[in-house]
């Protein structure tokens, strides 16, 4: 057996007191060592760690040939039903129709107000305007990048109808806080949880909560690099009132609860057996990728700590942090510079997002320009994402944060 890479499992081999006679210090010596090739998401050498029960599943459905809605879609609605400890979960196609299916649901009309966060993926805002609805971008707080309460309150109008908190980056928005002006003001909470699959929400009483099942709705991603994610698209919704997951069940089929009776406008959005079953099996793993990705988060942390050009992910009280993204703010570093750096050395980085909601030139409809939201320019321009997923080794990280502290420090 060749060893190319020391990483992680390598290095539990020396605890097994079987094993103690495998050295990793006099491997690293006698052998030269092969680095992984790092990228931000490794979903292939995940994958291949339960290869044996995926390949399986897929042959399952194959043999079935029930594609589409078979008992694969069943099994996964279920199991993450109660994952997510939410009322009704229905599955879609993705992430985006997740969140159109919910706003078509909540029956907003064309002109009605909704509050979101300029700083977050475009598929949030978009579906607002494509639903002729108006977004209403405002603040996120600058250390969780989350939705900011104060900026939410003064954004409310009497056309105001809901307001849409993201996750961003696997970190929970203040929901407590949200709730409590939504109830206030009679609104809906459509939270996006497409990056916070598995995170955990405690309010100040104690009680626990998943996000994605706190607000009015949820809408979740299974896009492949997404925390749980499928090999193709797909989505699901979430929702505790089980008239309104009624709707949304109809309108993600074609508006039919009968089938060929049409009993409302709906779209085609279902989320394939192929996938479910794959979702089914990661499904079980999630709280490990979740802990795995937390780990990679941790050793960042340590390496970072103290570093005056460096703020590091801040971790709210009232949340768990999944770790969709690693992101970090820096001060008086020249991004650009950095990123080429990392690039020459075959480390990839990623800004999330470089053009803010109000910035887009899709909304320019709304006049947005005229927006000035201060902290999320000022995140804008100073963030950037690296490698985060659950593959990475102790070898990887060493090689990410030193060469990002040799960057910086010179
Ligand atoms: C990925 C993502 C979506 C959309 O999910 P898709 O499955 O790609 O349609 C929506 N919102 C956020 C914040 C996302 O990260």
């Amino acid at each position: 057996m060749q060893i190319n890479t020391i990483n992680l499992s390598n290095i539990q081999i020396i605890s097994n007191p079987n094993l103690l006679y495998f050295d990793v210090d006099l491997l690293c010596k006698t052998r030269p060592i092969v680095m992984r090739p790092i990228q931000m998401v490794d979903t292939k050498q995940q994958y291949l760690k339960i290869k044996a029960e995926v390949d399986a599943a897929i042959h399952e459905v194959l043999d079935t040939a029930s594609y589409i809605n078979g008992k694969a879609v069943q099994d996964f609605t279920a199991s993450l039903n109660a994952y997510q400890g939410a009322g009704f979960t229905i599955p879609c196609a993705n992430g985006t129709d997740a969140l159109q299916i919910a706003m078509m649901a909540l029956d907003l009309q064309p002109g009605d107000e909704v509050i979101t966060p300029s700083f977050t993926y475009i598929a949030t805002t978009e579906v607002v305007a494509l639903l002729k609805l108006k977004p209403v971008f405002v603040e996120v707080d600058p250390y969780t990048f989350c939705l900011d309460p104060e900026s939410v309150k003064k954004a409310i109008t009497p056309k105001t109808k809901a307001i849409v908190p993201v996750h961003l980056y696997g970190h929970a928005a203040p929901m407590e806080e949200i709730m409590a002006i939504a109830k206030e003001h009679g609104l809906f909470v459509i939270e996006d949880n497409a990056q916070a699959i598995g995170c955990d929400y405690r309010f100040a009483d104690g009680t626990v909560q998943k996000t994605g099942s706190i607000g009015t709705v949820g809408a979740t991603s299974f896009y492949p690099s997404k925390n749980l994610g499928a090999y193709g698209d797909g989505g699901a919704i979430f929702t505790n009132d089980a008239e309104l997951a009624h709707k949304m069940k109809m309108i993600a089929n074609h508006g039919q609860q009968t089938r060929y009776y049409h009993e409302m406008v709906g779209c085609n959005s279902r989320l394939d057996s192929i996938q479910a079953a794959i979702l089914n099996i990661k499904l079980r793993e999630l709280d490990n990728y979740i802990k795995a990705r937390q780990s990679a988060a941790a050793f960042y942390d340590a390496a970072f700590a103290d570093n005056e050009k460096i703020t590091t992910p801040f971790v709210a009280e009232y949340s768990k942090h999944v770790y969709h993204q690693y992101t970090l703010q820096l001060k008086g570093v020249n991004r650009d510079a950095l990123n080429a750096y990392l690039a020459e050395k075959k480390i990839p980085s990623m800004i999330y997002y470089p053009v803010p909601g109000h910035k887009q030139k899709m909304f320019s409809a709304f006049n947005l320009p005229e927006i000035d939201l201060k902290v999320t320019d000022w995140l804008t321009e100073r963030v950037i994402s690296l490698p985060m997923h659950t593959e990475l080794d102790i070898e990887q990280l060493s090689f990410i944060s030193n060469s990002i502290l040799n960057f910086i420090n010179n």
